[in-house]
């Protein structure tokens, strides 16, 4: 049996719910991500941010307890206007960007077209972890006056330590200093402020389906202004982050790779990872779920269902992004680039085994998400006797 219906709410008049509705409903419920949309939506500046292990929110004012903000009880309600796994949030984001829901058989959400995508500018098909789409699409927003900014993932220092950082790309340079993968978390929104303060008003935010969210769900519930400088989101389709400890514990420990030799690091079925000295080793990507952040246990977007564009690396060809159109805005950019000769693109359906593969690890992702939580993000999943 499969579930086929969403249960209709009724339309919220007026939107109440303040810090302690997110603090006991998302934070301490094991749905938050760590996505960190809440601290930079907070207009009070009460919010910080655990980057450095737990990746959670937490509340700077400590009168009140953890769960308890003094604006919030005169009526701010910021943070959970931008948290996308508050609530409907699903349903909410999807009725904003597709005016509709997404169906049963979406299990990678809604999408206008999938392509195989590959960026045509060699430095970045070199430095990029797949395509250098991504890269390519950033660039090419910034030349073309699209955006003045980009709210992305770097390395900190020389990379070396493989800590990887929020960071703002404001030129070519700056993308490619962060182009590829670092596969623990970096929240990219919490460049914002940094991007805000350098002048720029239009914003792209690259970041994993949990972040990626963040801006729809920000405009469907009128965030306000922090949401509308979101103005192109850009996903990285996303299973899972790793601790930062995988590196000491499991990387070296077990097999002899200290980070610091690591030169790159990408996953298909097996970490695979090239060190500076020209080896290349395969780790069983198994024996590293261990290392799985808390944040991710209970995530269940794999495909950045509500990027404009969800980039991901599955597939037969290993130099093409995986390529989800969502948006109109989303396809304008890749039509745009493409009558440019930046991007080249063929057919999804060149490659069926990856669109199979994306929507059967969707439907994994989407069977971590708690039964108890609002049912959308379940929708289409076969019905269990747990559930
Ligand atoms: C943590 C993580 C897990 C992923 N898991 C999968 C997966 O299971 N299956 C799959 O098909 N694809 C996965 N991807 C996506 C894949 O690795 C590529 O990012 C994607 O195919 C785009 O490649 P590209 O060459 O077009 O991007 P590039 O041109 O290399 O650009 C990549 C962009 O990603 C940003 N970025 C890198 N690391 C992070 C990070 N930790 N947090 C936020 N932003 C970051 C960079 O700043 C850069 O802008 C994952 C990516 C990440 C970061
Ligand atoms: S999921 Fe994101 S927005 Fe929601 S509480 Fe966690 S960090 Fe904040
Ligand atoms: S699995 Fe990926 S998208 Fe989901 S919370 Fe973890 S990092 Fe975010």
């Amino acid at each position: 049996m499969v579930t086929t219906s969403v249960e209709l709410r009724a339309p919220v008049e007026r939107w109440k719910a303040e810090w302690a509705d997110l603090y006991n409903e998302v934070v301490t419920t094991r749905l938050c991500t760590g996505c960190a949309a809440c601290v930079i939506a907070c207009p009070h500046d009460v919010l910080g941010y655990d980057a450095g292990g737990t990746f959670r929110p937490f509340h700077l004012e400590e009168e009140l307890g953890p769960g308890g903000c003094s604006h919030g009880l005169r009526g701010c309600t910021s943070c959970t206007r931008a948290c996308p796994r508050f609530r409907s949030w699903e349903s909410e984001a999807d009725s904003f960007l597709f005016g509709r829901v997404r169906q049963p058989e979406e299990q990678a959400g809604v999408a206008r077209t999938t392509l195989l995508a590959r960026s045509t500018d060699p430095e970045l098909l070199e430095k990029g972890q797949d395509g250098g789409v991504v890269s390519a699409i950033l660039i090419w927003c910034l030349e073309h006056d699209r955006i003045d900014a980009a709210l992305i993932s770097g390395l900190e220092g020389d990379g070396s330590g493989w800590r990887a950082v929020p960071g703002v790309a404001r030129n070519r340079e700056e993308v490619l200093a962060g182009a590829g993968s670092r596969y623990t978390y970096s929240a990219s929104t919490l460049a914002y402020a940094e991007a805000v303060a350098g002048g720029a008003e239009r914003l792209a935010l690259v970041g994993m389906g949990c972040q990626a969210s963040a801006p729809a769900v920000m405009k469907a519930r009128k965030a306000g202004k922090v949401g509308r400088r979101l103005a192109l989101s850009i996903g990285l389709m996303c299973s899972k982050t790793f601790d930062d400890a995988i590196f000491d514990e499991f990387f070296d420990a077990r097999y002899g790779i200290a980070r610091k030799d690591i030169a790159k690091i990408n996953i298909k079925g097996v970490f695979q990872i090239w060190c500076r000295d020209g080896s290349y080793h395969e780790v069983p990507l198994k024996e590293g779920h261990a290392w799985t952040r808390e944040g991710c246990k209970s995530c269940p977007d794999f495909a950045a269902e509500h990027a404009d564009i969800s980039a991901g690396g599955i597939g037969a060809f290993s130099d093409w992004t995986l390529t989800v159109v969502r948006t109109e805005l989303g396809q304008e950019v890749i039509d745009a680039m493409v009558s440019d000769g930046a991007l080249e693109v063929r057919p999804g359906g060149d490659d069926p085994g990856a669109l199979a593969l994306m929507d059967r690890l969707s439907s994994v992702s989407r069977r971590r998400w708690p039964v108890a939580a609002a049912s959308e993000p379940r929708l289409g999943l076969p019905v269990t006797k747990s559930s």
